[in-house]
């Protein structure tokens, strides 16, 4: 397997998986950069931008967004990024057209790892995460809370419970996962990118599991 400089990945699983959290420290450890396009989405909407303003009606009720102005948003993003540094994509793709088109730009991934974790579990972290609308960090009251209370450990700010954490839109955002993006990881089965992870446990223990996955892959290299 060759990946050249620095690696191209997706991380994909339900809501509530842990994609983000394990993402960021994924950047953070091998120095490649983090998109999130829920996080794109949600500034664009505080920032009342027209893409925003276009994003919010699906976004709040836990739609996806039209695969046209993801697709567009997506691509335009990479292709602001250094190129030899990779791309940690979490949130992206969501349907099988976003995962041809990332294949039909020069963005196509090496890797995607799949975050397993059970729909009971994850609607428990969904019910106690909460984020900075300031920075974007990601926070949970009960497994992973900010050193001081309701206040982001980055910036200070105050954080709080995302509009599309409440118990309808969960479930609407279950229902678009199976329907929609579960057929993305047998289109990435199918060409041998796939890698499957465990999501149970500790932040901690996810992270290792997921680190020796990329050290194992890159000793292929
Ligand atoms: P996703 O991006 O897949 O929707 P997040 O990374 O936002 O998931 O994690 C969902 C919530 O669960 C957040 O509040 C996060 O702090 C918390 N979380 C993430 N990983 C774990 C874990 N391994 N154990 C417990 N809580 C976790
Ligand atoms: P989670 O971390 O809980 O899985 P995200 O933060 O990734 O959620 O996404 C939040 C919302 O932003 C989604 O429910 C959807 O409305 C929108 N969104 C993000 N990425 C996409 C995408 N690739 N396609 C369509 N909609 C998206
Ligand atoms: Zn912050």
């Amino acid at each position: 397997m060759s990946f050249g400089d620095k690696l191209k990945i997706i991380m994909l699983g339900p809501p509530g998986a842990g994609k983000g959290t394990q993402a960021a420290l994924l950047s953070e450890k091998y120095g490649i950069p983090h998109i999130s396009t829920g996080q794109i989405f949600r500034e664009q909407i505080e920032a009342k931008t027209g893409l925003g303003l276009k994003a919010k009606k699906y976004v709040v009720k836990g739609e996806l967004v039209p695969d046209e102005i993801v697709i567009e948003m997506t691509i335009k993003k990479l292709e602001s990024l250094d190129p030899n540094k990779g791309y940690i994509l979490d949130g992206y793709p969501r349907t099988i057209n976003q995962a041809k088109a990332l294949d039909n730009s020069k963005f196509s991934p090496d890797i995607v790892i799949e975050v397993y974790v059970d729909e009971d579990e994850c609607v428990k972290r969904l019910s106690s995460r909460r984020y900075c609308p300031k920075c974007g960090a990601t926070y949970n009251l009960i497994f992973n809370p900010p050193k001081n209370d309701e206040i982001c450990d980055i910036c200070g700010s105050k954080i709080k419970q995302r509009e599309d954490d409440k118990e309808e839109a969960v479930r609407a955002r279950f229902k678009e996962y199976h329907i929609k993006t579960k057929p993305v990881l047998d289109y990435y089965k199918a060409q041998g990118k796939l890698y499957r992870i465990d999501g149970k446990g500790s932040i901690s223990e996810v992270s290792k599991r997921i680190n020796s996955l990329i050290e194992s892959l890159l000793k292929k290299d």
